[in-house]
């Protein structure tokens, strides 16, 4: 410690799950801070069909700067991903690529459902369009309009964010 200062202070609960022991030293459990790390650590796998695009692409631009949270650098390859954000119309004709995609993600991954196509099928009512990807893939956040403003994006992220930091994280096989 500073000046010879020693530590006396028992630990003082955050929250109900940190403790601060001093000023220096965090106990937290092992989820939580797991669950920390992969909140602020998010590469994302656009899979991106069609005009929801634009507003995917603004996310990167100022003042949006979707940097900030952890969660710029998309990756295109499924492996290296765990989002998979599905941003626009997906065809039936697309669904097995889609569902190909999400199954060569590793664990833990997650699915956001971009706009009004991705979540429903938007307004195409007709035999080529899947009505809402859940009905390929689990979705974990969907954001809702057509297309999305780039805040609803923001705000289904930080959504997700939530959802990551609080759930049951699963260790085995990391390692391998
Ligand atoms: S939700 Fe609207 S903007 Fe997005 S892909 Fe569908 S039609 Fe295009």
């Amino acid at each position: 410690m500073e000046n010879g200062q020693t530590l006396t202070t028992t630990p003082r609960l955050q929250g109900g799950d940190e403790a601060l022991l001093g000023d220096a030293v965090v106990l937290t459990q092992i989820d939580k801070a797991i669950g920390w790390a992969r909140k602020y650590s998010i590469f994302p796998y656009p899979f991106a069909t069609a005009c929801c695009a634009m507003e995917y692409m603004a996310l990167s631009m100022t003042p949006y700067d979707i940097d900030r949270f952890g969660a710029l650098l998309p990756r295109f390859s499924p492996r290296q991903a765990d989002l998979l954000m599905v941003i626009g119309t997906v065809t039936c004709r697309q669904a097995p690529i889609l569902k190909r995609v999400y199954e060569q993600m590793t664990e833990p991954k997650w699915v956001m459902a971009f706009g009004a196509c991705a979540s429903t099928g938007g307004f195409y009512d007709n035999y080529t369009t899947v009505a809402g990807i859940d009905r390929i893939v689990p979705v974990d956040v969907y954001v809702p309009g057509c297309p999305p403003r780039p805040e609803n994006v923001l705000d289904a992220l930080m959504a997700l964010q939530r959802k990551i930091h609080s759930q049951k994280q699963k260790l085995r096989g990391m390692a391998a």
